[in-house]
């Protein structure tokens, strides 16, 4: 080990987690990092969000990643759960389990995370320090107005069915990344979008109020819409041809198998919505105003289950989203 490794828990800490000037009344922030806990101020007609997501080495990204799309995917992934239901995140702690104290991958890391919570104005408010194999958990705290929140349950026969942006370009990315695919002239674009996914915390927050339901696209349409449609008592239709591809997956990936990367392959934390049809011009114009696209794929219909069609005849996905503890537990082979 470097001599990075003579960091103590408290210099780790100091040195790359802890920050002045988070306790200020805007934060939220009563107490920080230092003491044995947070305290945290929630505003009155607000309900506190919690979430948490674990990260680990080999499975959630390939062994070797850079430091900083870790630190930035740790986060990352919460907020796109604050996302989901409407939240506003304010702040997170952090439990790292480290198999050395590297100075230069925690700067890298710490960067990656911390640049993420500044853009969002999240405050890191704790913590706890480990030694072991990595993996990285971060929870994330926010806040929405009672009643206000974003649920899977809420959808109705007739909604219809939005996506945020585009799908499949982090399958492709994670492909390209392993080297399961050959690397095309859009390859550093699908791979960043792996690497370092964007949160789409403003829509989640402009959503409330016009969309019936919401979850984040984590594991995949295959994956995630069975979980909307059965929290909702629904069935759900998805028209496959309109799934939303970039420009930079139609031009490196087959139609098929764009299609598989952007029904399946998950980590894209896209917005999926449940939306009257005559909200959908709202919730279309909100998006706009966030330089994001918003496509209509299907619609949720009375009934249980999900189906899917391409161009008007059946359509039956290859795979169904990412389970770890489901039979194909193979989304990342190292
Ligand atoms: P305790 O023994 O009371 O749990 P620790 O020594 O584990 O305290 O942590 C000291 C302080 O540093 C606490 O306020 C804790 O929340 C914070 N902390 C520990 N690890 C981290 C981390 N990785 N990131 C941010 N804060 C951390
Ligand atoms: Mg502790």
């Amino acid at each position: 080990m470097s001599q990075s490794s003579d960091l103590n828990e408290f210099e780790l800490i100091s040195r790359f987690f802890s920050r002045p000037g988070t306790q200020h009344a805007e934060s939220g922030v009563i107490l920080g990092i230092g003491d044995d806990a947070a305290l945290l101020d929630v505003p009155q007609g607000n309900v506190l969000v919690a979430a948490v997501d674990t990260i680990v080495s080999g499975r959630h990204f390939p062994e070797g990643s850079e430091a900083r799309s870790i630190g930035h995917r740790a986060l990352a992934v919460n907020l796109s759960d604050m996302a989901a239901m409407g939240a506003t995140p304010k702040w997170a702690t952090l439990a790292l389990t480290l198999p050395e104290a590297d100075a230069s991958w925690l700067a890298g890391f710490s960067a990656g995370l911390l640049n993420l919570a500044d853009a969002h104005g999240v405050a890191l408010v704790g913590g706890d320090t480990t030694r072991g194999p990595l993996t990285v958990s971060v929870q994330i705290l926010g806040y929405v107005p009672k009643g206000a929140a974003l649920r899977r349950g809420g959808a109705r026969a007739g909604d219809l069915l939005a996506v945020s942006g585009t799908l499949g370009d982090a399958g492709a990315g994670l492909a390209l990344r392993t080297a399961t695919a050959p690397p095309g002239r859009h390859a550093a674009e699908l791979i960043r979008r792996f690497d370092y996914p964007t949160p789409r915390v403003q829509l989640g927050i402009t959503a409330r109020g016009i969309a019936t339901a919401a979850m984040d696209l984590s594991d995949g349409l295959t994956g995630d819409l069975p979980k909307l449609a059965q929290a909702s008592g629904v069935a759900a239709h998805v028209a496959v041809e309109r799934l939303p591809l970039s420009q930079a997956l139609q031009e490196t990936a087959s139609a098929e198998q764009a299609r598989e990367w952007a029904l399946s392959a998950g980590d894209d934390y896209e917005l999926l919505f449940a939306v009257p049809p005559q909200r959908v011009a709202a919730l279309q114009s909100a998006a706009a105003r966030l330089n994001l696209t918003l496509t209509i794929i299907g619609e949720l219909r009375s009934g249980r289950g999900v189906t899917w069609s391409l161009n008007g005849d059946d359509f039956t996905p290859s795979a169904s989203g990412y389970d770890h503890f489901g039979r194909a537990s193979t989304r990342i082979t190292v």
